[in-house]
């Protein structure tokens, strides 16, 4: 299961049964990602380019990103 979340740009995808909670992402940008908010990924508190490079950070590959419009990822 997975779940997505989209700012209109971009949408970043999260896979919880990968997720190791290795926390570096809400470390990394806390006003996106929040495990205490639901929904946790809040995709309007950064522009796209700081979500995408906090993404491109997760250890575990639970998260992931596509460009609206683009194929979705496998
Ligand atoms: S960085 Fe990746 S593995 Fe770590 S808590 Fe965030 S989504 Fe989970």
């Amino acid at each position: 299961m997975k779940k997505e979340y989209t700012n209109g740009d971009i949408t970043v995808v999260w896979k919880p049964d990968v997720c190791q909670h290795s926390a570096i992402c809400w470390k990394g940008l806390n006003d996106v990602f929040n495990p205490q908010a639901r929904p946790w990924i809040n995709v309007e508190g950064a522009d796209s380019e700081a979500i995408i490079a906090q993404v491109e950070k997760c250890p575990s590959g639970a998260l992931s990103w596509f460009r609206n419009g683009d194929e979705k990822p496998a």
